[in-house]
């Protein structure tokens, strides 16, 4: 019987465990243990609506247990601490304090990204003044103060509003570019969008990079960017923009930037989201003789190394250099899907500011992309339960990325940007003009998008609670 540790249930550990689950359940007794923080799945993509007051946080969750219990998956509600890959053990710590050792002979990490809002002093929501969509508690903090925003508005007062990455290294800007432009259709609709300057501010090397090197598509003979959309839709919406951008520190009301021209600047704001950087969730990797071995394991910011090439520079970075299986190379029993693995460069352009500090997105491992290398990781494991060579592959240079952006969610005035890319990350060797294939790249907004980002919503609940027929939706 092999045992199989997933530590972390979001798109890429839970997706992982039921698919696992559905497939080992006609082979034999072995057996999946999900280890997560958080005993509830959170469809995160659907915290833009919690954020500007649209939808509860409850809405975008649903309970682990239940779920596991009918797909015979173990549960463990701990945090993870300590990976021990040679003696083949984690450790949790459970809610009570308490330590718990769980043996296995394969183990995925899925845990995620950490929000590092430390990286930039005066950041967050917690020790700051500004706040992030990322969790439901942040999503529901960001919404009671931009309520509090629309009060005073209200009582005829003026504001400035600032969106977007709170540091030089932060990715997300999908997720942050969502919330802007909520942000101002809700106050469109509330009649106070005249009272509001909103701003964009980025680390993105150009308007509409989105962290993925931006996307080219196809309109007819002519070709068209994702830069020449977010230029048109800022321009409708009076959205001015501030890219290139690495924030200093934030104070009460007040953000400071540097730019890749060394410009220094200030900015005021009465409200402000900014997505923090990301690192791994902190959990050390200790060998046999108690060593500890997480730089030898993970990349500096703590994700897992895997089957990628690292180390090239940005310019040679190319398709074939993206993880393929999610294997990692020394102990070939660890696997690591979604934030938690290491990527092998940034998509987009990196960048420094003139005295060095560095400006320029890292690259997102979205929610579909977290699914498919969790997906990846887990066939893989069972091919080597079987005794075979690993064979399943997921490669952000071979995999699509599906993102709609909601602009504003309502069954008839609703708008949302539908951005399909494939491949995700660009793949010169196979595709030598524009490193994707653009028959296959989509940039579109309308109501249609808005709906199917609605429909997104329920199915993936839907789907990731095995409701019946859960298998069919992909
Ligand atoms: C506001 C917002 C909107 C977004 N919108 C979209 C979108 O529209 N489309 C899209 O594709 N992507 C979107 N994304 C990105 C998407 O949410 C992430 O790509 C996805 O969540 C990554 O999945 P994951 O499984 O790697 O990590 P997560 O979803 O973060 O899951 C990690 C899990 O591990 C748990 N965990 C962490 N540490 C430990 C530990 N030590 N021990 C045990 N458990 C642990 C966490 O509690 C969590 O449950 C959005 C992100 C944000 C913030």
């Amino acid at each position: 019987m092999a045992k199989i540790v997933i530590v972390g249930a979001g798109f890429a550990g839970h997706y992982a465990a039921l698919v696992g689950a559905d497939a080992l359940k006609r082979k034999g007794q072995h057996e999946i243990t999900v280890i997560s923080r958080v005993p509830k799945f959170t469809y995160i993509p659907s915290l833009v609506w919690v954020g500007v007051a649209q939808m509860e946080a409850e809405e975008t969750q649903f309970d682990l247990k239940p779920v596991y219990d009918k797909m015979k998956i173990n549960y463990i509600h701990g945090t993870v601490t300590e990976v021990h890959p040679d003696e083949q053990y984690v450790v949790a710590e459970l809610p009570n304090g308490e330590k718990q050792q769980v043996d296995y002979d394969f183990v995925l990490i899925a845990t995620g990204p950490y929000l590092n809002f430390a990286a930039t002093p005066g950041l967050g929501p917690e020790n700051g003044y500004t706040q992030s969509i990322c969790t439901p508690p942040h999503a529901t903090k960001a919404a009671s103060e931009y309520l509090e925003l629309v009060k005073r508005l209200e009582k005829g007062d003026k504001a400035k509003i600032v969106i977007g990455t709170g540091h030089g290294l932060a990715t997300c800007q999908g997720a942050a570019f969502e919330y802007i432009c909520n942000v101002h259709n809700d106050l469109v609709d509330r009649g106070l969008r005249d009272k509001v300057e909103i701003m964009w501010l980025s680390n993105e090397p150009r308007l509409g990079d989105f962290g993925i090197d931006g996307l080219e598509a196809k309109m007819g003979s002519l070709i068209y960017t994702s830069e020449m959309m977010a230029e048109a839709l800022f321009d409708e919406y009076d959205i001015k923009w501030e890219i290139r951008s690495h924030v200093r520190k934030v104070e009460d009301g007040k953000i400071y930037t540097v730019n890749l021209d060394g410009e220094e600047k200030e900015f005021d704001f009465d409200f402000a989201m900014l997505i923090p950087p990301f690192k791994a969730q902190p959990i050390k990797w200790i060998d046999k003789d108690g060593n500890d071995i997480t730089e030898k394991m993970c990349n500096p910011a703590g994700f897992v190394k895997v089957d990628a090439n690292y180390g090239k520079p940005y310019e040679e970075l190319d398709g074939p250099d993206w993880p393929k299986k999610y294997q990692n190379p020394i102990y070939k029993n660890v696997f690591a899907a979604g934030i938690a693995f290491a990527p092998p460069g940034p998509l987009s352009q990196p960048g420094k500011a003139p005295d060095g500090t560095p400006i320029g997105p890292t690259p997102p491992r979205t929610g579909y992309t977290a699914e498919l290398s969790g997906k990846a990781a887990i066939l893989n494991i069972i091919d080597m339960i079987e005794g075979k060579e690993p064979s399943h592959t997921a490669s952000m240079a071979e995999t699509p990325g599906l993102c709609v952006a909601s602009m504003k969610n309502h069954w008839i005035t609703g708008e949302a940007a539908t951005i399909a890319i494939y491949p995700v990350a660009r793949n010169y060797e196979k595709y030598p003009e524009y490193g994707r294939d653009l028959d296959l790249c989509v940039a579109e907004i309308g109501l249609a998008g808005s709906w199917f980002k609605a429909l997104l919503h329920y199915a993936f609940l839907y789907k990731l609670q095995a409701k019946p027929g859960w298998k069919l939706i992909p």
